[in-house]
């Protein structure tokens, strides 16, 4: 083991533990520390055993463990608990020391942290880490930002520890400054949130309206991940419908009400406050919200009545069909994410690389997906695309796709089965390309309410018109 260590991890819970012996198994040498120390003893005697790890029970000993400039990576629960490590560890740093954040941070706290550390001389990065507990080990997502006189420092044991797409590229890169690693793991687990929502709308359709069953459900997922859908959420649905407890699928017996953590809400507030129209991943917090109202929905179901469901026709078509909406909704979902990132990158002032994004998702993450290395050829032949929708393969893809999305669609409407993701993205998609929306009708009722003004189609942009309406003085 080397004399210091190269690195020091504060936070010995999974996603900490197994950073730390990710570390630790690609050559470096690692403090561990944790706020309840027994912790550090029990990973010193069970699985950091015999490893390039050391313990650390306090501050002071965790600093002194380390070689310059020292690197201090965070992995605690979000929130008051960072501020309340970083003003533990600020009196034994010195200039150009370095404090990570891997934890779930909202991105304006790294804004203001990041600020703050550079003020006293520190460096500070705030970087997402995605993958779970499983990739935290052998090989996760991260994105990295803030302090840019951190990242040569940060960069080898980052993109060491992170995972490699096929050609060995890691999936970890400098994202921009301040909050913008975590603004964009945020986006990330936003785009997580709609993938998720968009295949518990194609099981829906497929239980509800063609009567399929788990071992039915099972064959179209592991024959929908041979395709462009190929990815790991497709990949372990497909599991868990395999998945059996006394000879019955598992899932059917899960509570129908979804949990959240936050950052799915989080990236929709980002979308209403900078004004982007970022409708899918909406829907996808929307649809937890309504899935946790369970009592209510139970009493509903006995007093509203919908149509009677009822499928014609072929059904191994309308399967194809259906894997043609998923895959359009999920062009329009990742098509609104990177609408958000560029409207973030213009009101922060972050120079993000598209691309560079899209193949830092492209493995060791939740939506790794073989679509994100189409992201990112898009975003490699036209930097400044504006749209994805507007790339050459994606316009190609969702083209094609759209009569069978619009059937499904039409036939989840039809048969009064919810699909808000999917009907959404449809309307986004038709919104999008409309050269003319009823928003005239819409400024007229602002005129005429409120005097809020209109621009005409016959005049000159810039030039505002008030109308009496009523005629009245
Ligand atoms: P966690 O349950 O979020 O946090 C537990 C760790 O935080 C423990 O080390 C705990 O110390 C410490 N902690 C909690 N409250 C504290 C306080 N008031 N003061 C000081 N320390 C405190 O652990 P996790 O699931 O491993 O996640 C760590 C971070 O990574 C979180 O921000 C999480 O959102 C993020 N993350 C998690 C996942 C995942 O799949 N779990 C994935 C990506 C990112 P004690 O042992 O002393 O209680």
């Amino acid at each position: 083991m080397k004399a210091l260590s190269d690195i020091g991890l504060v936070g010995l819970a999974v996603m900490g533990e197994n950073l730390v012996l990710n570390m630790a198994s690609k050559g470096f040498t690692v403090t561990a520390y944790n706020r309840s120390v027994e912790k550090v003893d029990s990973f010193l005697a069970g699985r950091a055993k015999g490893k390039n790890i050391r313990g650390a029970h306090s501050i002071e000993e965790l600093v002194a463990s380390l070689s310059k400039p020292r690197k201090v990576m965070l992995m605690v629960k979000a929130g008051q608990p960072v501020d309340d490590f970083i003003e533990q560890l600020i009196p034994h740093l010195e200039p150009g020391d370095i404090i990570i954040d891997g934890g779930n941070t909202h991105f304006p706290d790294t804004n203001r942290r990041v600020a703050y550390l550079e003020s006293k001389g520190l460096l500070f990065v705030g970087s997402g880490v995605s993958g779970g507990e499983e990739g935290a080990l052998t090989g996760p997502s991260i994105m990295p930002g803030g302090s840019p006189a951190a990242w040569e420092a940060v960069r080898p044991i980052f993109q060491g520890i992170a995972a490699k797409v096929e050609d060995g590229t890691p999936c970890c890169d400098w994202v921009g400054e301040n909050g913008a690693g975590h603004f964009v793991k945020m986006v990330h687990n936003g785009i997580e949130y709609g993938d998720m929502q968009l295949i518990t709308e194609a099981y829906q359709i497929m239980k509800v309206l063609l009567g399929l069953n788990a071992d039915e459900l099972h064959d179209v997922f592991a024959a929908w991940n041979k395709t462009e859908l190929n990815s790991y959420l497709i990949e372990i649905t497909r599991d868990i419908f395999a998945y059996k407890e006394d000879g019955e699928a598992l899932v059917e017996k899960i509570l129908d009400t979804a949990g959240q953590k936050g950052t799915g809400k989080w990236t929709g507030v980002s979308a209403l406050e900078m004004g982007v129209p970022l409708t899918l991943i909406g829907e996808a917090v929307f649809a937890r919200c309504l899935s946790a109202q369970k009592e209510e929905r139970v009493e509903a179901s006995k007093v509203l009545s919908g149509p009677e469901v009822a499928f014609e026709g072929d059904k191994q078509a309308f399967i194809e069909d259906l894997r043609q909406a998923l895959f359009a909704a999920k062009i329009v979902s990742y098509a609104q994410g990177y609408v958000l990132m560029r409207e973030a990158a213009k009101e922060y002032g972050w120079n993000l690389n598209y691309g560079g994004i899209a193949l830092m998702w492209r493995g060791g993450c939740i939506i790794r997906s073989v679509f994100l290395g189409n992201i990112k050829e898009a975003f490699d032949n036209n930097p400044a695309l504006s749209n994805l929708l507007l790339d050459p393969y994606f316009k190609e893809k969702i083209t094609q796709a759209q009569a069978g999305w619009r059937r499904v669609v039409a036939a989840a409407v039809t048969n009064g089965i919810s699909a808000p993701a999917m009907t959404s993205a449809l309307s986004y998609f038709d919104g999008y390309r409309a050269e003319r929306l009823p928003a005239n009708l819409l400024q007229a009722q602002r005129d005429f309410f409120g005097a809020h003004t209109y621009e005409r189609i016959d005049r000159p942009r810039g030039e505002f018109f008030h109308t009496n309406w009523t005629g009245r003085g």
